[in-house]
């Protein structure tokens, strides 16, 4: 008989600094589909959904979808918005069921205005309805905050294993697999936790370099070695949430119960520990980002500077203005910059029209604590759009995302882009599809940590990285943290692990 299977995907990176909830509308400006949506949707997407589907369809299951939304990072997510997707995965027993087992695409750094271990609390809930015997498998971002919580009442933990990320639908097909044998009864999977008294870690997870590299070459080889480990993930945490649980962690999914299985995740915990210090971005201020971009030789290459502390991936805000003032202090020509949340500002954009010369008041208007007040600039419009846009880089290929309302409002000799939506430049299309080649700019400027690499990187002639003081600084110790228990590393100096 076909196996009946739970499905459904609802992630969110919580930043809990952000004074920006994550509501329905949040979710609904990145990623909302409903049930019968969702195979045509998604099936041809590097998703995790995309692997669970594929999966389903070689394994000959019955798969329930409940519900697919996502929200770019922000700050906590609502109880409106957590009551309606969480409610979708949560009443479909009745209706539906029963199953025999469920695969859920989670993110693992959630917090709602009632839980701060929110992935904890739907797998608490989904217990509760089916019980202890159904095998549940999730998927987890690379930057899952995993507590103990989500180790017990998950089977099956399988998370990314590349930053940026790149193996969504891989590690889809992975969490799949390992579902099917434990519903065969081949298997009898139990995940275990290795935890250590610290924030961050790894080099914020990087697997283009640091001691990811090495951690995952140990992962693979252990993996190999020993049938009955059947997955290992290591999390570099998501640091921008003040809550118990935040942190790097190690999970070891194992066949049964075996106490090796805590020793091997015990041991590469060690190592996460071990390499706390290693850090291979130089973060420059935005006056010696732009010294160098404006040294920079007209190479036919463009020079791309990371906006890193205003990454809407982390939950920023993307109006920080540092950066863009220091550029246009400088005269940079022939550069770009993007994208610029902001609302009102893309409106009044649209309203003039293309070809209007406009004075305007743009970005750092959420909160300029972070980042820089607005500027009082003067330009031209050169493009309008509705914002929308297909990736056709490594992370989303395929995927559509929308800006919302854009505008490239072209000031000195940088064209701006301005956006309605909150989104991280992770995709050449974000600037290609609003009339901006950056093959063709002598500086992109664009406000990613380090996913942009993976579609910026190859047409760069260098990449260089910010910090132009917005929310998401590397320098963690501007945030007023209170629930992480201390001490912790690297806010507590002499932290011991
Ligand atoms: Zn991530």
């Amino acid at each position: 008989m076909a196996h009946r299977v739970l499905t459904g995907l609802f992630m969110h990176e919580t930043n809990t600094f952000s004074i920006q909830p994550a509501d329905i509308p949040a979710f609904h400006a990145m990623l909302y589909v409903d049930t019968h949506e969702i195979a045509a949707k998604l099936g041809h997407t590097n998703s995790e959904m995309g692997g669970f589907l594929e999966s389903a369809d070689r394994l000959g299951w019955d798969l329930v979808h409940t519900v697919a939304a996502i929200a770019n990072p922000s700050g906590k997510v609502t109880g409106d918005a957590w009551d309606a997707i969480a409610g979708k995965i949560l009443r479909t027993e009745g209706d539906d069921g029963p199953f025999d087992g469920v695969v859920l695409a989670l993110h693992g750094a959630m917090v709602t205005d009632r839980d701060d271990d929110a992935e904890g609390a739907l797998l608490a809930a989904l217990r509760d309805i089916l019980g202890p015997q159904v095998p549940i498998a999730i998927t987890l971002d690379l930057h899952a905050n995993v507590g103990p919580q989500m180790a017990r009442l998950a089977d099956i933990i399988v998370s990314y294993r590349t930053y940026p990320h790149v193996d969504m639908r891989e590690r889809g097909k992975q969490a799949a697999a390992l579902l099917h044998r434990a519903m065969q009864g081949e298997i009898r999977p139990r995940t275990v936790l290795a935890r250590r008294a610290m924030l961050e870690g790894i080099d914020s997870g990087r697997t283009d370099t640091g001691p990811m590299v090495d951690l995952l070459r140990q992962v693979e080889e252990i993996e190999a070695a020993d049938p009955g480990v059947l997955a290992i993930s290591i999390n570099a945490g998501f640091p921008m949430a003040d809550i118990e649980i935040a942190g790097p962690s190690v999970t070891v999914t194992g066949d049964g119960e075996d106490a090796r299985f805590q020793a091997i995740a015990e041991q590469l915990m060690d190592q996460v520990w071990e390499t706390r210090h290693v850090v291979n971005n130089t973060y420059l201020t935005p006056a010696e980002a732009v010294a160098i971009a404006a040294d920079h030789p007209a190479d036919g290459r463009p020079l791309v500077i990371a906006d890193y502390a205003d990454n809407p991936g982390a939950g920023t805000y993307g109006d920080a203005t540092n950066l863009l003032a220091a550029m246009l202090e400088a005269g940079l020509p022939d550069a770009a910059f993007g994208a610029v949340r902001d609302a009102e500002a893309a409106a009044a954009l649209h309203r003039a029209g293309i070809g209007a010369e406009v004075t305007l008041a743009l970005g750092g208007k959420v909160d300029p604590r972070f980042g820089g007040p607005p500027l009082t600039l003067t330009g031209t419009v050169v493009h309008l759009s509705d914002g929308r846009f297909v990736c056709d880089g490594p992370m989303w290929a395929g995927v559509e995302k929308s800006l919302g309302p854009s505008a490239v409002f072209r000031v000195a000799g940088i064209d701006i882009l301005v956006a309605t939506n909150l989104l991280q430049v992770i995709d050449l299309q974000t600037f290609a599809s609003n009339g901006i080649d950056p093959r063709a700019k002598r500086t992109v400027a664009l406000k990613s940590m380090q996913h942009f690499r993976a579609a910026f990187e190859p047409i760069a002639s260098a990449v260089i990285v910010a910090d132009s003081g917005g929310l998401g600084s590397p320098d963690h110790t501007r945030l007023p943290y209170r629930k992480v228990p201390r001490p912790i590393w690297p806010l507590d100096a002499d932290t011991q692990a």
